[in-house]
């Protein structure tokens, strides 16, 4: 029997297309058995499944998920909880920090692209974001309403990517900070995308002793198209070396030329401990076993 888990996805909580409901209905639809909703720096998508979605037949089984901007030596980097008790104060005093944090990060955006001549930016992408969390992909829409640039992938190449004036990375909580807030409200926490920071394998390792000094205890194993053999490899030799469970998700935002499908195979991961075994995700038996 094919088991079928997505443990890191998002929905228009934070910057993806579809709002909560749709998409566990879409990992319904697609057979998958566990799933997380993971958006950024919020568990509002999750909470709203969850009212809805409440298990049985043809229903995946629902995990608390989150997906947190947190700094590294000098980087940003991603940690994904799962299992958190979504009340505990831990957590709730951690998200509201974030908020914070991230309307913070989005007034130096506008003023950076104030001085760039695009005035009135913070309160463009508040208005494009409505009740998502506020993102660069917000303002890069507010660009190109106001027709500074053509099209949002524009606006990351030229103002907001990477290296750009937009990228601003100051504000976000310590690695160790926000894998905390996940562990004391009784969560696992994940290193997401391990190979996205482009680290070499030294520094990649050395991330990682950090997390699990922090008290993180998984990393993803990313299997996605562009990816190679060797690059899967790599990971898997930390996770073994490290002795790190590993979890698994496709990170779908939304639909499109090279947008992954929801699911990943649970056969993919054999031989490595899970997450999906784990009693903070109290899981059914159906993916446990
Ligand atoms: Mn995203
Ligand atoms: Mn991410
Ligand atoms: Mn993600």
């Amino acid at each position: 029997m094919t088991v079928l888990i997505d443990f890191h996805t998002h929905s228009t909580a934070s910057d993806g297309a579809l709002d909560p409901i749709t998409l566990v209905q879409r990992a319904a639809d697609r057979g998958i058995d566990a799933f997380a909703i993971t958006d950024h720096d919020t568990v509002a998508g999750y909470r709203l499944a969850r009212s809805r979605f409440v298990g049985g037949e043809g229903v995946p089984a629902l995990v608390p998920g989150v997906e947190l901007s947190c700094r590294w030596s000098g980087t940003t980097i991603h940690v994904v909880g799962l299992g958190m008790d979504i009340d505990h104060p831990a957590l709730v005093a951690g998200l509201c920090r974030l908020d914070k944090a991230r309307l913070e990060r989005g007034g130096k955006i506008a003023e950076r692209l104030a001085r760039r001549g695009m005035p009135g930016a913070l309160e463009g992408a508040l208005a494009v974001a409505g009740d998502s969390q506020l993102g660069r992909p917000h303002f890069a829409q507010w660009m190109v309403a106001q027709g500074h640039v053509e099209s949002a992938n524009e606006a990351f190449d030229r103002y907001l990517g990477q290296g750009k004036i937009g990228d601003v990375k100051a504000f976000w909580p310590e690695l160790a900070e926000a894998t905390g807030w996940i562990v004391d409200s009784g969560g696992v926490a994940i290193v997401a995308h391990p190979l996205k920071y482009r680290y070499t394998r030294t520094k990649l390792r050395r991330l990682l002793v950090d997390f699990q000094a922090a008290g993180g205890q998984a990393m993803e194993l990313v299997c996605g198209p562009g990816h190679k053999a060797e690059q899967r490899q790599q990971l898997e030799r930390l996770a073994s070396e490290l002795e790190l469970s590993v979890s698994a998700g496709s990170d779908f935002h939304r639909d499109g030329p090279y947008a992954p499908e929801l699911g990943v195979e649970l056969r993919h991961l054999a031989g490595f401990p899970g997450v999906w075994e784990m009693p903070e995700l109290a899981l059914p038996a159906v993916v446990t076993e």
